[in-house]
């Protein structure tokens, strides 16, 4: 069976700040993508299902997809859900606990900007509405960097800010940066979650590690034809021209070296 592609958005917004504009898709292309999945009888599922098919439970629909929300960020929920509600969609809006309600301070160094993030009335209102909500650490920090006991804590504790504002339970994260390896992979599992998100690019297989989840992203410069590539094998049409050509090319230097079997 295909891998399922977990689709990874950031913002969506009209507004496409300098620097920012990679993580911004458009509100009338976002509408677009959901559009067209819906057409081509795509069917939204959540992350709980994909785990529990894994796990021998109820099968997936033929064409399943996942959509997520990295960051929480305002205009997202704002142009994102009324878009996914009137087409019968659901996603997952990993929500960074420490900054409900305030401002992405982690991209003033970077990218000197800053965006508001949802609070967590709205987050309430999410779950009501059948969306998830997922941890995205405490303060957004890039968890390889950190030294064990904050790393352990800023993944801990984000589980248990988000259970104790939405009042139930928090089982899925994503990894900020998509930066883990083997001991925030190991503080994720100790904290409890049953899957984490990084943004290692493909399409999530049957044996994919739940805890490092692989993503496709979608971008603010992909048409319509990049995300139905996307979807279908984790990159853009330029990206996989792109990797097609070298890898073409490589095979005719073989040949030309007169290295070929
Ligand atoms: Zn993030």
């Amino acid at each position: 069976m295909r891998g399922v592609p977990i689709l990874m958005y950031h913002q969506v917004s009209s507004h496409s700040l300098p620097g920012f504009e990679k993580y911004t898709v458009a509100p009338r292309a976002f509408a677009a993508q959901m559009r067209w999945l819906t057409r081509t009888g795509y069917r939204s599922v959540s992350l709980d299902a994909l785990l529990a098919a894994r796990a021998g439970g109820p099968p997936l629909p033929h064409r399943a997809v996942v959509i997520t929300f990295d960051d929480g960020f305002a205009e997202c929920v704002e142009h994102g859900v009324p878009v996914l509600r009137a087409l019968g969609l659901t996603a997952t809006y990993y929500l960074v606990a420490g900054l409900m309600g305030g401002v992405s301070s982690w991209l003033r160094p970077d990218r000197g900007i800053e965006l508001p993030l949802i609070g967590w009335g709205t987050a309430r209102e999410l779950c009501a509405a059948g969306f998830t909500c997922g941890a995205h650490t405490v303060s957004h920090p890039r968890l390889v960097a950190l030294a064990p006991e904050a790393r352990r804590e800023e993944v801990r504790a984000s589980r248990e800010i988000l259970e104790g504002g939405l009042g139930h339970a928090v089982h899925h994260m994503a990894y900020p940066y998509g930066s883990y390896d083997a001991a925030v992979r190991e503080a994720a599992a100790d904290a409890g979650f049953r899957s984490a998100a990084s943004v290692r690019i493909g399409l999530s297989g049957a044996t994919d590690d739940p805890l490092a989840l692989h993503r496709v992203p979608v971008t603010g410069h992909d048409s319509l034809p990049d995300f139905v590539c996307r979807l279908r094998t984790g990159h853009a049409a330029g990206e996989l021209l792109r990797r097609n050509a070298r890898g073409a090319l490589r095979g005719l230097r073989r040949v030309l070296s007169g290295g070929a079997a």
